[in-house]
């Protein structure tokens, strides 16, 4: 709803004047969430099989309905990009691609966000910024990667002056900056806290062996993992050179990330085997939305009009998947529990059964 203005006056700005930068911000805003919603799937895929997880504790309910509200980001970055498009740049638009814009963007990213982000996300763990905001992102100690972008609002606004701000700003008064640039950057910063976010460690070991120095410009899942469990240590936004020019990284960094490559598929002491039911079921399990898994039993009506989405899932799950695979993982005491679906509907099910009885 916050964003409907947005997108009526986009249709209008292209139809009336063929002025398309407006609806480019929809279709960043639309990019970003489905990013979001295509990390929190595969993560949460990844964590039921077990395999490389770093931290092995269940997630709880209060972090679940406390990172509901994971796209307030996502909706504050777009009105303060659809504002300045409105005030600042007005009718002009910006080219497609510039080359100088987009370096320019990598060493102001290197160098003063990754230092300034590094002192401020310090200064935030100061107990009287800590207590009365920065708490709120380290309340999840099991981190999921839409943990990443729960913050309160004041730190939402001075991650957006820093982070994008920065880059951003400074090459449109350089005259550098480019639709390409901004998207591009915006999607590796996106792509960048998921992955530090994940619990899973997915930066394979040959990345190091390559090239050593990556060690100091690229953070792993496990080493922001660090921050979240010890606290004080770990400060980097995506690139650890900083904590280690100024001895904040952890010490047992370089070990966790061995011990969570090493770390196998999870073998669970019980099986709950399932199947689809009716065609909304395939909203029913963890691993999509929420705030529709929460509520399987109720009805709702804008998932009439998702239809065409539900039949496209559905036929993608039902004919390219035949085996069952987890989705889900419970604990109960000191039995573990894994929920399999076999990706088929009731009626496939009936039908397999009649034809094995034949
Ligand atoms: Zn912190
Ligand atoms: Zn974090």
């Amino acid at each position: 709803m916050v964003l409907a203005p947005l997108v009526i006056d986009s249709i209008y700005s292209y139809a009336s004047m063929r002025d398309g930068e407006k609806l480019l911000i929809v279709a960043l805003t639309v990019w970003r969430i489905v990013h979001g919603q295509i990390w929190i799937s595969v993560s949460r895929y990844l964590t039921a099989k077990g395999a490389k997880r770093i931290v092995n504790k269940s997630i709880e309910f209060d972090q679940v309905d406390r990172e509901r509200t994971w796209d307030d980001q996502v909706i504050f970055n777009s009105l303060v990009i659809y504002l300045l498009k409105l005030y600042v740049l007005g009718t002009n638009t910006l080219p497609f691609w510039r080359l100088d814009g987009m370096a320019l963007v990598v060493l102001l990213h290197v160098g003063p966000v990754e230092f300034i982000y590094y002192w401020f996300h310090r200064a935030l763990h100061h107990h009287f910024l800590y207590s009365r905001y920065h708490s709120h992102h380290h309340s999840s100690i099991v981190t999921e990667p839409i943990t990443a972008v729960v913050h309160p609002f004041a730190e939402h606004i001075s991650y957006t002056i820093i982070v994008a701000g920065i880059p951003i700003v400074t090459t449109f008064l350089c005259g550098t900056v480019s639709h390409v640039s901004i998207f591009l950057y915006i999607s590796y910063i996106d792509f960048m806290n998921s992955m530090g976010h994940c619990n899973i460690e997915l930066i394979p070991r040959s990345f190091f062996s390559l090239f050593p120095p990556l060690k100091y410009l690229l953070y792993t899942p496990s080493f922001h993992s660090l921050h979240h469990t010890q606290f004080r240590t770990n400060y980097a936004l995506t690139m650890p050179i900083y904590d280690y020019m100024y001895g904040t990284n952890d010490k047992s960094s370089d070990s966790l990330y061995e011990t969570s490559l090493e770390q196998e598929e999870e073998k669970p002491d019980a099986i709950h085997l399932t199947h689809l039911t009716s065609l909304d079921s395939i909203y029913h399990f963890r691993l999509g939305f929420s705030s529709l898994s929460s509520h399987p039993l109720s009805s709702r009506c804008y998932l009439v009009l998702m239809r065409p989405f539900t039949i496209i899932i559905s036929f993608i799950l039902t004919s390219f998947s035949s085996r069952a695979f987890v989705f889900e993982r419970n604990r109960f005491r000191d039995l573990t529990i894994h929920s399999h679906l076999l990706p088929k509907f009731s009626s496939h099910v009936c039908f397999y059964s009649l034809f094995s009885n034949l």
